[in-house]
């Protein structure tokens, strides 16, 4: 078998991501398109897109439109492309005929309902499924004939008892029985004599070639694709492509990823909150590592750390806790004004500012408050509400230990009065300091009957920042409403 992918002796790099636009864009896809990227942005190479968009039932405009969003998002740029298969027919054409005439291909007009009886008869009488199809020894003119009148598939004549061999980058040599591929597998769908769409074991091998792909590189799923795409290009005289077939990616329990973990589009992601970088950073790790303990890797240094030869043929685990521990990470490592610009689409979605109408050196302060916690900026909304809108709760959330709401009403008047300060004194450190000094004078010195009931009125949460950070981001007028209405709840 000769490659594809030297040119005077030196290796020149091409890879391809090549999804269908049948779902939304899912963790899978982007394993995929990244480590294509990774290992031709590292060799100097090219990386190509190309929509595979040959199943007309399956395909939707908007499952295209959510790839090229989605790769853009993330920053994975493409050199060349969008190429589209539909926008290719004449060239697949071609090849189709050249198989026909040649006799490795050959017309198929079983029905549906016959291939469908079929399979499920050689089910029952626990056969592997193949269909070796009859129609392959009709004359090719008498095929012709009839497909100018009735719709057929396109299917390869499979050779009987053949070892058909590649040496995957990843697993190494794979090994396969042509007697064992479920039979002759279809190319093209015809509907009349001009109308026929290529199918992806035939049109994937053509483009693979056609555009010069040096590295096909792929889930794990396709590996019994591959047998199938190598005959089609053994038939037609084409180099072959090197093959890299990564590892399935398991959930937290080993098991195949569950469709609530795997098939959450990227989107769902975005909308949580998960940055780019950090959804980069961690995928990359669904499969290979730079053999370091390195956790926290910028895309370009992942260009330069990738090594197709570091990934693993074992199923790779997917590890939300880790997902959220990076983020938090990327999250941290930005200035506030960075994190601010990030921020302010949630916080809009989110109803707790209006667009282009806010405060942004408060939502600063809000932000750098949350920074050291924060995983997701989908979060802040959730966690930080009581920042931009009174707080709703419910008075018992005010009581800390036995105390009556007496004692509480009691706790916040010494707030109130200690609160009277002037506003070049309302900080966070004196604010700590004066506070604190009240709260030793409580019952028991138990701080917690005067700081629990004041910080549960500005923030009605049980758990949040500390009072005297969130006094002195509220400011004194509307930390001391907010008392006020805490005093009232308990009336
Ligand atoms: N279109 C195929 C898919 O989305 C990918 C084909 C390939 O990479 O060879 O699964």
């Amino acid at each position: 078998m000769s490659f594809l992918g030297s040119l005077f002796g030196k290796e020149v790099i091409r890879t391809r991501f090549a999804p269908s636009p049948t779902g939304l864009f899912h963790i899978g896809n982007v394993r995929t398109a990244l480590f294509n990227f990774l290992f031709s942005k590292k060799t100097g190479g090219t990386f190509i897109l190309r929509i595979e968009d040959t199943d007309t039932e399956r395909y939707k405009p908007e499952y295209e439109e959510d790839i090229i969003e989605t790769l853009k998002w993330l920053g994975l740029t493409w050199d060349e492309g969008p190429f589209k298969q539909s926008e290719r027919l004449a060239l697949y054409a071609g090849y189709l005929n050249q198989l026909l005439e040649n006799g490795d291909a050959f017309y198929c007009f079983h029905s549906k309902e016959f291939l469908e009886r079929e399979h499920e008869k050689q089910i029952q009488d626990k056969e592997i499924p193949a269909h070796n199809c009859e129609f392959k020894k009709v004359p090719l003119r008498d095929s012709e004939k009839r497909v100018s009148k009735e719709s057929a598939l396109v299917r390869f004549r499979m050779p009987v008892d053949l070892e058909i061999s590649f040496t995957d980058l990843i697993r190494g040599k794979i090994n396969f029985n042509s007697g064992a591929l479920g039979g002759d597998f279809s190319l093209a769908k015809t509907d009349g004599p001009d109308k026929f769409l290529p199918l992806y074991n035939f049109a994937v091998v053509i483009d693979d070639f056609d555009m010069k792909i040096s590295h096909v590189i792929r889930g794990e799923d396709h590996i019994s694709n591959t047998p199938k795409q190598i005959l089609v290009g053994q038939a037609l005289g084409l180099p072959m492509p090197k093959f890299a077939h990564l590892p399935l990616i398991l959930g937290s329990d080993r098991a195949k990823l569950s469709k609530r973990e795997a098939s959450v589009s990227v989107n769902e992601y975005r909308e949580a909150g998960y940055l780019p970088e950090a959804l980069l950073n961690f995928i990359a790790f669904l499969g290979w590592n730079p053999g370091t303990d390195e956790e926290i890797l910028s895309l370009k240094e992942l260009i330069k750390k990738f090594d197709l030869n570091k990934v693993q043929k074992g199923g790779a685990v997917f590890n939300t806790e880790k997902l959220d521990w990076l983020n938090g990470c990327y999250l941290r490592k930005m200035t506030i004004d960075e994190l601010a610009k990030k921020a302010i689409p949630f916080l809009e979605r989110d109803n707790l500012i209006e667009k282009n109408n806010y405060n942004l050196e408060y939502i600063k302060k809000v932000l750098l408050l949350e920074q050291p916690r924060l995983k997701k900026l989908g979060e802040i909304g959730e966690r930080l509400a009581f920042f931009f809108k009174p707080p709703k709760y419910e008075p018992e959330l005010l009581i800390w230990r036995d105390m009556l709401f007496k004692d509480i009403v009691f706790s916040l008047n010494v707030a109130q009065d200690a609160l009277q300060l002037d506003e070049s004194e309302f900080t966070r450190d004196n604010l700590e300091k004066i506070l604190l000094k009240e709260a030793e004078r409580a019952k028991n010195k138990d701080k917690g009957r005067l700081l629990w009931p004041l910080r549960v009125a500005l923030t009605g949460l049980k758990a949040s920042p500390g009072p005297f950070e969130v006094l002195d981001v509220l400011g004194k007028k509307e930390s001391l409403a907010r008392i006020e209405t805490a005093i009232k709840k308990l009336a």
